[in-house]
């Protein structure tokens, strides 16, 4: 799996080519505020490693899926606006609503 793709614009966000409000970065992973929010805080959690989605995953990515989901975690903790809950969504394929081919959490 590539590490890059150069058409793809969150790997361009990840190498800073591309502006983005980010909220959060680690070793392998980017949090950013998505630029047509559905939600009053609605946040991008992505793999600096360019990954299709999550169904293009190997075991080799357990660890990093886990930790994506730390990520989203933290920052409902941190920017979550409503005490009453929020909610996580990876969608995979397009027939599921996936419109940008790079592994992304909401
Ligand atoms: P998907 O369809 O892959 O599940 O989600 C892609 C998300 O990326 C969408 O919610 C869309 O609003 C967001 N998005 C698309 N282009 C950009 C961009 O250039 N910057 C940011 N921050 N978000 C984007
Ligand atoms: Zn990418």
């Amino acid at each position: 799996m590539a590490t890059t793709s150069e058409d793809c614009i969150f790997c361009r966000i990840i190498q800073r080519q591309m502006p983005a409000k980010i909220i959060y970065e680690d070793d392998t992973t980017l949090a950013f505020e998505d630029i047509h929010p559905q939600a009053p805080v609605h946040l991008l959690v992505v793999p600096r490693k360019h990954l299709a989605s999550l169904t293009e995953t190997g075991a080799e990515e357990d660890a990093l899926i886990v930790h994506l989901c730390a990520v989203s975690a933290k920052c409902a903790r941190e920017r979550g606006r409503d005490p009453g809950g929020c909610r996580t969504v990876s969608n995979y394929g397009e027939r599921a609503g996936q419109t940008f081919f790079h592994l992304n959490v909401h």
